[in-house]
């Protein structure tokens, strides 16, 4: 069977194809860059990458990288420290404004220029050198290849950084920066120029979609630094577009002015399109298009919630005095816990055997898990002895407070005959 995922952005690569919307120019080099390439990338959590059109061609990955370099600065640094330097608050303004809190000095996010130069300072590292070459390591870590640097856009970017070089500057001028303006720029710059393809920029995203895990289960950043940064997308990632956007596609989303634009879908997808063209905003016109269509497409609105397993729980042998099975089934979050507890308190007091079968539950959060092994704990001191059926162990170290611990089974069976 051919799959119908591939032929369906086949379909809204079509549908988004106007040319609206100019190739940035303010670095010479990218106005050199083919504007009618166009190419979508999708990348499942577990690496199962589909796409349609350009998604081997190379470009610079510009502010794309910002994300990701932010994410080495917590890693590096840690939240607090980051945060001392860096807000998180929405500018409104451009991409590349030349602007501080007037109240304490930081760049409002490290989304726009400021804060990205910034954070880019804050990557360890014992010389401007060893700090990019260690970005570039985690970008590639991230795409599961090697990327390098496109050393024509760096040289044209550097040789057009003013605006870069004033923002360094003026960091510098308020403590916000340690090191030397020039090389923090040069560094940033390098970071900018690195060459990627949309499916490169779909990986890179769905790694942050995963929580910092790679598919082959390498943990490469923490679940603390990548929900830090996919909030920062989230509210500042389309810069003065960003409510706009959180509206209308409700996506976490980076672009960079090559034309590339990612988002992430949490737990789910990371998505690349790749379109020079941009719009008034600085971000690719038909990549924004494709993301609508597939917010609308697919029910990936962010807002839109999903939908909690409706039949989490259900009480078997009904009429049964002696015992009590309690089927559980699916994903167990708080909303499916909250399930489970409200079945249990139709339990009434007394020493009826409850078997709890968890056989078809794949995985119980931490909440879940604390929730459960609560309501177990109700159901002992109500009197009924506690039975669990776990052969996955899915619910590790039953201990339910007060010492009791319920049995624990392979099967119903095995657990009804004790
Ligand atoms: N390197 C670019 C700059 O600093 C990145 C900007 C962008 O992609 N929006 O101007």
């Amino acid at each position: 069977m051919r799959t119908p995922v591939s032929d369906y952005l086949d379909e809204v690569l079509h549908a988004c194809d106007a040319d609206d919307g100019e190739v940035a120019d303010y670095i010479p080099e990218l106005a050199k860059a083919d504007p009618d390439r166009f190419g979508i990338a999708v990348a499942t959590v577990d690496g199962e990458v589909y796409s349609a059109g350009a998604v081997d061609v190379e470009f610079s990955i510009q502010s794309i990288s910002k994300p990701f370099t932010y994410a080495l600065a917590i890693a590096d640094q840690g939240l607090e420290g980051v945060l001392e330097h860096i807000d998180v608050e929405p500018s409104g303004d451009a991409f590349n404004e030349i602007s501080l809190e007037p109240s304490t000095g930081r760049p409002r996010n490290p989304m726009i220029n400021a804060g990205a130069i910034a954070a880019h300072a804050m990557v360890a590292g014992d010389d401007a050198d060893t700090r990019t070459s260690r970005i570039i390591e985690l970008y590639s870590r991230l795409a599961g290849r090697e990327l390098s640097v496109d050393e024509a856009v760096f040289d044209s970017e550097l040789g057009s950084a003013d605006r870069n070089m004033a923002i360094a500057y003026m960091l510098r001028t308020v403590d916000r920066l340690d090191d030397d303006p020039p090389d923090v720029v040069r560094g940033y710059t390098r970071q900018c120029s690195v060459s990627v393809t949309a499916v490169d920029l779909a990986r890179m995203a769905a790694v942050l979609a995963a929580n910092g895990v790679a598919p082959d289960g390498t943990k490469i950043l923490d679940t603390a630094v990548t929900r830090q940064v996919l909030s920062v997308m989230a509210s500042c990632g389309m810069y003065d577009a960003a409510g706009d956007w959180l509206t209308t596609v409700g996506i976490p989303a980076k672009s960079g002015v090559a034309g590339g634009l990612i988002g992430v879908l949490p737990g789910q997808v990371g998505i690349a399109v790749f379109s020079p063209r941009l719009d008034r905003h600085g971000n690719s016109a038909r990549g924004v298009r494709v993301f609508e269509r597939l917010s609308r497409d697919m029910g990936m609105h962010m807002m839109e919630g999903t939908e909690a397993g409706r039949s989490a729980v259900r009480a078997a042998s009904e009429h049964d005095d002696e015992l009590r099975v309690y089927e559980v089934a699916g994903d167990l979050r708080f909303v499916e816990a909250e399930r489970v507890l409200r079945e249990l308190t139709g339990e009434p007091e007394g020493d009826r055997l409850v078997v709890i079968d968890l056989h078809r539950v794949h995985r119980i959060n931490d909440v879940a898990r604390r929730m459960l092994l609560e309501g177990i704990r109700r159901l002992h001191l109500d009197g009924h002895p506690v039975r669990l059926v776990d052969p996955e162990d899915v619910l590790p170290d039953p201990h339910a407070g007060e010492g009791y611990v319920p049995e624990v089974f392979d099967d119903a069976k095995a657990a009804i005959k004790g």
